[in-house]
């Protein structure tokens, strides 16, 4: 069929491989419109990527991560690089289909909360209209949505800033200066910029950027090519130490993966960045602190009878905040609502995300369940 043969070339796999790439795609709804999307990578196609009545939607490619700035940044470009600052929230791309504007989370939802911010927070019809095959990758920041809860002093309730403009199908980026020009032409926050550098000079100013992101608690850059195409990403100590935080406030729900690589980012960063010896074990001590103080905290949570999980609050019209905790609840997520408040025409709503492994687990270890090890 001509349509298959189009829909494998716009994705980038071979004909007879189409259909088992297919299979691989979960169906969905949303607004009454069915559309299918790819929770992990297949095939050489990026997690994320959707297709909405038969328009592609390319997902966002995995950024590599350096764990050392000398010489990880030389290697990795060639020529001047753009030094961005890493926001800590959710990947959004936006695209419009049918005249309708969209929001897809990073592995290819349509969100009813995600669309909904997008349409009031940017006016991106007249982007649209002069850039109909583009889409805009940005990460929504902010203290009120249902998926990360990150605080930035700018921002009371959400946020959206673009970091790329890429072409929807085949996922091809914008030049950085087309993309900031793009940016200023239609009214469109971007992530916030350090300038451009050599590669040489690059490892010495990201250490300088970097210690004054660690001190404020913000999460890290992003360098990228000029050109867009090549893109590398490095943390900060506070960050690595946030989310070991994070993962042991619900230490049996987050894998053994996640702690350990965070645990190696700092070894590495340590070992690159640490002068003296009394300033690598500040550094252990309060990684220390950050694993075993939240894990503690939890336990005494369970015992106590409360509820453990990661709290979230949203604010929308009424009928967006229901269909966003259906579209969780549907992703078999236990919502327990802690408060459910309007003000201004808007539905406010607190809810957590039960953590049934954590609590269960602790649950049955404080009853004395044994370890086999
Ligand atoms: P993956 O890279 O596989 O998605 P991940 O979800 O753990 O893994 P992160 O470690 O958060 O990804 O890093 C990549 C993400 O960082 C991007 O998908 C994007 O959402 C976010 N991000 C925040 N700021 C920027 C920026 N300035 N440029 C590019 N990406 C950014
Ligand atoms: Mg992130």
């Amino acid at each position: 069929m001509d349509a298959d043969r189009e829909l494998a070339a716009t994705l980038g796999v071979p004909e007879g491989e189409l259909d088992a790439l297919l299979e691989q795609f979960q169906h969905e709804t949303f607004e009454g419109r069915p559309y299918r999307h790819l929770s992990d990578a297949r095939h050489g196609v990026e997690r994320g990527t959707a297709i909405v009545e038969g328009v592609v939607v390319r997902g966002f490619p995995s950024i590599p991560r350096t764990l050392v700035l000398d010489p990880g940044v030389p290697k990795h470009f060639e020529g001047r690089l753009t030094i961005e600052e890493k926001r800590n929230g959710y990947n959004v791309r936006i695209a419009r289909i049918d005249g309708d504007v969209l929001g897809f989370t990073r592995s290819g939802y349509l969100c009813p909360y995600t669309t909904n911010t997008v349409r009031e927070l940017l006016e991106p019809d007249a982007f649209f209209d002069d850039h109909p095959d583009h889409m805009l990758c940005g990460e929504l920041i902010g203290p009120e949505n249902p998926y990360t809860t990150h605080d930035y002093p700018e921002v009371d309730s959400a946020r959206i800033e673009v970091f790329d403009v890429r072409h929807r199908e085949s996922g091809t980026p914008l030049a950085v200066d087309r993309r900031r020009e793009i940016c200023a032409e239609y009214g469109l926050a971007e992530v916030p910029s350090f300038g451009e550098y050599d590669p040489e000079a690059a490892p010495e100013a990201v250490a300088e950027v970097i210690a004054d992101l660690d001190r404020e608690g913000r999460e890290g850059v992003v360098m990228q090519s000029l050109d867009g195409t090549r893109q590398l990403k490095y943390t900060t100590s506070a960050t690595h130490r946030a989310d070991l935080e994070h993962a042991f406030s619900l230490p049996f729900d987050y894998g053994r993966d996640f702690l350990f690589s965070r645990i190696i980012r700092e070894v590495f960063q340590a070992v690159e960045c640490d002068r003296t010896a009394g300033e690598s074990r500040q550094r252990a001590q309060k990684l220390g602190e950050s694993i075993l103080l939240p894990a503690i905290e939890t336990v005494r949570a369970v015992q106590r009878g409360e509820s453990v999980g990661e709290e979230h609050t949203v604010r929308g019209d009424p009928a967006v905040i229901e269909a966003l905790l259906t579209h969780l609840r549907d992703q078999r997520l236990s919502l327990e609502i802690k408060r459910d408040t309007r003000a201004d025409g808007k539905r406010i709503v607190t809810f957590v995300k039960v953590a049934a492994a954590t609590r269960d687990n602790t649950r049955e270890y404080l009853d004395g369940k044994l370890r086999d090890e």
